[in-house]
């Protein structure tokens, strides 16, 4: 186990070098007020420059990561980031912008963040977008919260959603944060939306659809122009949650399949890297019927000036402090311009390609209730093992960490049991999934001749098997206690 890095401290050790006569070159004490000194001295860790490079390359292989080795997490796109994306944002100049600063100063930043807008709206055939929203389910929220201005505005009061049960746990979750109630709706044998129960649930009291698309199991929802009437008939708008817009870019457009709202996981499709909390991008694409009240400030361009219009009388207000996470901006930016059309397009192409060839080689090993050709993932259930051998889906997921992969997710969607949700990505190469496909046949032969390998999986990890009950329920991120 690595040690914490104070514990390698000794008093004296220095890892920097500092110009002669910089101590006495900057004197804090004559730029900050006396009573915001600190008094005490500040303890931080004093070690060499290789024992810091030593700590952070060993911390950084007690985790799975992209950079180690195939992440085929369903619905969270984890694939592998060109570092191009994290060398841009890292520019000085715009990684040391303020968003305060008079807007005659950061033009460049501005024309970032507009030419992203329209990017977006290319690829998603839409009209506007804003990239306030710092993740895709506070893109869902603000895409709800427009919802609702569009109704306020109409002297509408309706109070339901229509929530697919095959749709990703966020959208019923930011339905009720936005106030309204959701209704479930049912799948079909094919896994899409049942038509006959949309249309006996869709009626004047109803907001609108929010339609993860492809669905959480990977399918396309075949019958979407229909969904789309149905729900606009009636004078409801459907939401298109966007965050799988992986399997979609350059060959199908929301706005052109008849949606008016999505949104589009940057910090996915858009190649920045992502887990843990960290900042992400939930940009928002609408059609005309929901520009104007889509969160201020805009940015406009006028010749070749550009600049920040608050002047919009039916905004729904900001979403965000500022302009939405600039650097998670820059990325996608970055990454967009460096693919272009042609590029993005492999990549939905090559995406469905890796889930596809993975479905089909796995389903001799898994149950797969779905079994036609998917988008970017599918899902596979552990059904078979439980009943043949007593091995759970979490058995087999565990047991991947030993053979060096991430696990798919597993669980999700609840419509399938035992559920092993499969994202290869498209930056994976065929032998990176053949070896997957390998560690899975070797695991499936495990569950029968030696289930114990599995029932006490992972052995070879820094931490075994975690209690996730305790975890939960009796927090303590404290090193050492
Ligand atoms: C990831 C995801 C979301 C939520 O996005 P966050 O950035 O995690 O809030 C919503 N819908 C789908 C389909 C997703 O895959």
């Amino acid at each position: 186990m690595e040690k914490l890095i104070y514990e390698y401290s000794q008093a004296g050790k220095e890892g920097v070098s500092l110009p002669q006569g910089f101590e006495s070159a900057v004197s804090p004490a004559e730029l900050i007020p006396a009573e915001l000194l600190r008094r005490s001295e500040l303890q931080l860790p004093e070690v060499s420059e290789p024992e810091v490079v030593r700590h952070f390359t060993n911390l950084s292989t007690m985790n799975h990561h992209v950079d180690k080795d195939l992440y085929p997490l369903g619905s969270c796109t984890m694939k592998y980031n060109p570092k191009v994306n994290d060398r841009s944002a890292a520019l000085s100049g715009l990684a040391n912008c303020h968003p305060l600063q008079d807007v005659g100063t950061v033009q460049g930043a501005l024309q970032i963040i507009y030419e992203l807008e329209r990017y977006l709206c290319a690829i998603t055939g839409f009209q506007a977008a804003t990239l306030q929203p710092a993740a895709g389910s506070h893109g869902e929220l603000t895409g709800v919260l427009l919802m609702k201005k569009y109704f306020d505005q109409k002297g509408e009061n309706r109070q339901f959603i229509l929530i697919p049960d095959s749709a990703h746990g966020t959208n019923p979750a930011s339905a009720a944060s936005a106030n309204y109630k959701t209704i479930s709706l049912k799948s079909n044998q094919r896994g899409c939306i049942d038509l006959e129960d949309l249309s006996a649930k869709m009626n004047p009291s109803v907001a609108g659809l929010m339609l993860t698309n492809p669905n959480t199991l990977g399918l396309f929802e075949e019958e979407v122009g229909e969904i789309n009437e149905i729900v606009h008939n009636q004078g409801g708008l459907v939401y298109m949650d966007g965050a799988n817009l992986n399997a979609l870019l350059g060959i199908v457009r929301p706005g052109d399949m008849g949606f008016d709202i999505t949104h589009i996981n940057l910090h996915k499709t858009f190649a920045t890297p992502h887990g843990g909390g960290g900042p992400g991008s939930g940009a928002i694409a609408v059609n005309e019927k929901l520009v104007e009240f889509l969160p201020v400030p805009r940015i406009e361009k006028n010749g070749d000036r550009f600049s920040l219009n608050y002047c919009y009388p039916r905004t729904i207000g900001k979403v965000l402090g500022f302009y939405g996470n600039f650097g998670v901006i820059v990325r996608a930016y970055c990454y967009i311009r460096m693919m272009g059309t042609k590029g993005l397009q492999a990549v939905s192409r090559n995406a469905i390609l890796n889930a596809n060839y993975l479905r089909q080689k796995l389903s001799s090993v898994f149950e797969i209730p779905y079994n036609r050709i998917c988008m970017h993932e599918f899902v596979a259930s552990g059904e078979r093992q439980l009943q043949r051998s007593g091995i759970k889906t979490l058995d087999i997921a565990k047991r991947l960490l030993d053979y060096g992969f991430h696990s798919p997710t597993v669980y999700f969607p609840l419509i399938v049991k035992e559920a092993l949700m499969i994202e290869p990505t498209e930056t994976e190469s065929k032998e990176t999934l053949d070896r997957f496909i390998e560690a899975l046949v070797k695991i499936d032969q495990e569950a029968n001749n030696e289930p114990e390998k599995l029932h006490n999986a992972p052995w070879t990890t820094p931490v075994r098997r975690l209690d996730e009950l305790k975890a939960n329920k009796e927090l303590n991120i404290c090193w050492g206690k």
